[in-house]
């Protein structure tokens, strides 16, 4: 039982056991098209995102990771089972913030205009909104970049300003589809290493799709593998690794739990996709 100071000292950011779960995945399945056609993507599967937690969707392709976060996103319903957001039905835009692979800002607005229109669209008063966008711009990296044309920053930075634009909306919950995919390695290692402060600091849940095995080691509190088609959950495995928010990278790499996490998953990974 949670005495009434956890309550109310917020234990939202260590996910307890006595919260609702964040997200809750129940006995879902998923198909596209009919008939003949049908593809059956995902499932059955069932898993709980506590509040706080860092998920890392990892599998190899086609076993059915986008397919579950756009499900948590409510771009899609699942054809069985339940999908909840803090115990609602997800609606697009409604309680997660959305990264994708291409950062998708609008070219025609500046850095910082980007962010602002989702502090409009989060409520934020006008007053307001400059200063949150340089916090905001600050928290992902970018201070002093506000007045800059997105095409005028590079491929890593355009992928900051749109988790900086997903963090605008408030949401205790981003989804991130292989945001650092299209990155050059040393660019991606640069992200990786803020997106974990930040989510450290913070304590908003995350649910982060990717192939790498390495990505999803350094980045989760928590890894899930998805077998091949239809995916279902192949290993669930605690990342227990220190996470202050002040941690050396490669300090962290370097120890030996990593080592041993990267080849659990790794084998987990390439006998599912066989
Ligand atoms: P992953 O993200 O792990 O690569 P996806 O969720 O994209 O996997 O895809 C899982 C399966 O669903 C694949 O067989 C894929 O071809 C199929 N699929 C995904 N999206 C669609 C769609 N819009 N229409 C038909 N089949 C789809």
């Amino acid at each position: 039982m949670p005495s009434p100071d956890d309550l109310r000292t917020g234990a939202r950011a260590t996910g307890t056991a006595a919260e609702a779960p964040a997200v809750s995945v129940r006995e879902v399945t998923h198909r596209y098209g009919r008939g003949a056609d049908a593809v059956t993507a995902l499932g059955p599967l069932s898993l709980d995102v506590p509040a706080g937690a860092f998920l890392v969707l990892v599998g190899p392709s086609g076993s059915g990771k986008s397919t579950l976060l756009r499900l948590i996103a409510g771009f899609e319903r699942p054809s069985s089972g339940e999908v909840a957001v803090h115990g609602g039905t997800p609606e697009p835009g409604r309680q997660a913030g959305v990264v994708f692979q291409q950062p998708r800002l609008f070219p025609w607005r500046t850095v910082g205009e980007n962010i602002s229109l989702a502090l409009r669209y989060a409520g934020v008063p006008r007053a307001e909104r400059p200063e949150r966008v340089e916090e905001l711009l600050e928290r992902v990296g970018l201070a002093g970049t506000a007045r800059r044309r997105t095409w005028q920053i590079s491929g890593g930075q355009q992928q900051r300003v749109a988790i900086a634009r997903a963090l605008a909306g408030g949401k205790d919950l981003l989804l991130l589809n292989e945001p650092f995919a299209a990155l050059d390695a040393l660019t991606r290692e640069r992200l990786q290493e803020d997106l974990r402060t930040v989510s450290s600091r913070t304590g908003i849940t995350s649910v982060f799709v990717t192939h790498s095995v390495d990505e999803a080691v350094f980045l989760s509190t928590r890894a899930v593998v998805l077998s091949f088609g239809p995916g279902t959950v192949a290993l669930d495995v605690a990342i227990d690794l220190p996470r202050t928010g002040d941690e050396d990278p490669d300090g962290l790499r370097g120890l030996p739990g990593y080592a041993a996490l990267r080849a659990e998953i790794g084998a987990a990974v390439r006998d599912a996709a066989r």
